[in-house]
């Protein structure tokens, strides 16, 4: 078997597609037409294999019944990190026992609702805890294909299995959207029960000494939203430290703008609205893009009564007229003073209470329009959004901290210059994009992957400062399953 690569017309791309085994695919749009460059798979000669071939398109994961294991692993979190180490236990006939301090699914999914329409945020349910974690109602960008972690691949594969679309095992900004999200993660778990595993929904684990007198392994996949587990693993002395994160704002323009900044065409027939990645340099920090959605909706994110925090989702069609997109400072932890290891933690919480102030009173978000916060003034009114709590205006010029408000300003400057017109008051930022990554590392063993502090404790995922996103956690959750199992 070989592989060929090919330059189409979006068009012409989408005709192959329904024809032909493709096992890449990817969008360029450097020059003024799209171009979709595909690689097909072929036979010796060099003929295009047909789509559907009776060729596996991987080899089909084998979970073993562990309902009478000798060997059993405790994993705290529901998260891609905790799912998929829980997955990878089973082909290797170890039980998980899963304990996950939200509730299943399809009744996150109600609470959810309830804080979309302002009725109360649930500390223990919403868009960061519940079954699936922070990944369930997200965009389900599945991005990383670094080969340094591991197998990449596989774990596409298993969200395949699980009933992802086909395009995970071949495009290269893959997408699951959170319409389908919901019934790959419900059908992960029912593999888990059906061969034996646990899962306990609604127990929050706030002390690890019960457990950790058993000398049963525990993955520890918290993610990294659970401040208060957090501050049980210092109280109970396991070695934590700050690392570097971002914060910033959510920035959305209208759909089509962006489709004109990036494809220069607003028809996007056969290759789905566009999307955006953006960097530069502001006094000495990255200011980045972070976790764009296009098609999508900016969702509150925040887990604590009090504090604003907002992200950004979509579903698989990524139809909404909305772009949005994180837009974050890199913070140092040399740029926060003083040792605490939580003390970006802190500085996190901190914004976030100020956002509330500026919003609220429920889980609506301070926001402005993008030139009025470059330039220093008021917005008189703000444009729609698909925030559906709502927009308070408000003042992101004059409250957001010194180390993010004025380099965000020259940011989006800079990222005018580069696509004209980004810089537009049809486009609004809305406040705080405080939770793009972990402001802290529980540090473990690079050999046994066991935390620095405390025997068969496995940090793993987001939470734990090794990961960041759906698919490097997933990966890092099956590292640390086989680790436990002897494999690796
Ligand atoms: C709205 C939104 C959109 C996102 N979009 C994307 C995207 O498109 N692509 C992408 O790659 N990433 C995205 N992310 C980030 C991604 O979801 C995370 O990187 C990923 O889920 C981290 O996986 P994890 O398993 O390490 O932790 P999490 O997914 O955070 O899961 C941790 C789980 O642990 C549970 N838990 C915490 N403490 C305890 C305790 N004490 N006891 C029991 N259970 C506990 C939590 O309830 C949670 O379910 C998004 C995040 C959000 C919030």
């Amino acid at each position: 078997m070989a592989e060929s690569q090919y330059i189409f017309s979006p068009r012409e791309a989408h005709e192959a597609e329904q024809q032909w085994r493709v096992v890449k695919r990817s969008v360029d749009a450097r020059q003024r037409e799209l171009r979709v460059h595909l690689t097909i798979l072929t036979d010796e000669q060099g003929r295009p294999i047909a789509k559907d071939a009776p060729i596996p398109l991987y080899a089909p994961p084998v979970f073993l019944d562990v309902h009478k294991a000798k060997r059993s692993v405790i994993i705290i979190g529901a998260g891609p990190a905790g799912l998929f180490a829980a997955l990878a236990l089973l082909e290797h006939g170890i039980k998980p026992i899963i304990y996950e301090r939200g509730k299943e699914v399809s009744e996150r999914k109600r609470d959810i609702a309830l804080l979309n329409r302002n009725e109360g945020l649930n500390p223990e349910s919403n868009y960061c805890f519940g079954e699936g974690g922070a990944g369930t109602f997200s965009d389900g960008k599945l991005f990383s294909r670094s080969k340094k972690r591991g197998n990449m691949q596989r774990v596409m594969e298993l969200f395949h299995y699980f009933g992802a679309p086909d395009t995970v095992l071949y495009e290269a900004h893959a997408h699951i959207g959170s319409d389908k999200l919901p019934g790959i993660i419900k059908r992960m778990r029912e593999c888990i029960l059906e061969h034996g595993g646990e899962i306990h929904f609604e127990t929050k684990i706030d002390s690890f000494t019960p457990y950790t007198v058993h000398h049963t392994p525990i993955i520890l996949a918290i993610g990294h939203s659970a401040h208060d587990t957090y501050r049980m693993l210092a109280a109970e002395s396991v070695a934590l430290e700050t690392k570097g994160f971002a914060m910033g704002v959510r920035a959305e323009h209208p759909q089509a703008l962006i489709n004109k900044l990036m494809y220069h065409s607003t028809n996007v027939d056969y290759v789905g609205n566009a999307s955006y990645s953006l960097v530069t340099q502001v006094n000495g920090r990255g200011v980045y893009s972070f976790c764009m959605c296009p098609g999508g909706h900016i969702v509150p994110a925040g887990s604590e009564a009090g504090s604003c925090v907002v992200n950004g989702m979509s579903a698989s069609h990524r139809n909404s007229p909305y772009a949005n997109s994180g837009m974050v400072v890199q913070i140092n932890p040399e740029d926060i003073p003083g040792d605490d290891p939580l003390r970006g933690l802190k500085y996190q919480e901190t914004l976030e209470r100020l956002a509330f102030e500026h919003g609220g009173p429920q889980a609506q978000a301070p926001a402005q329009r993008m030139r009025d916060f470059v330039e220093g003034k008021a917005s008189k009114d703000l444009p729609a959004c698909s925030y559906l709590p709502g927009l308070v205006a408000s003042r992101l010029d004059q409250w957001l901290p010194a180390h993010i408000g004025p380099r965000l300003q020259q940011g989006f400057r800079d990222f005018d210059r580069k696509y004209p017109g980004f810089l537009t008051n049809e486009a609004v930022i809305v406040g705080v994009e405080s939770r793009s990554s972990s402001a802290v590392r529980i540090p473990r063993d690079p050999e046994t992957l066991q935390s620095v502090s405390t025997p068969l404790l496995y940090p793993c995922g987001e939470g734990a400062g090794y990961a960041g996103g759906i698919t490097s956690s997933a990966l890092d959750g099956i590292n640390a399953a086989l680790k436990i199992a002897g494999l690796a």
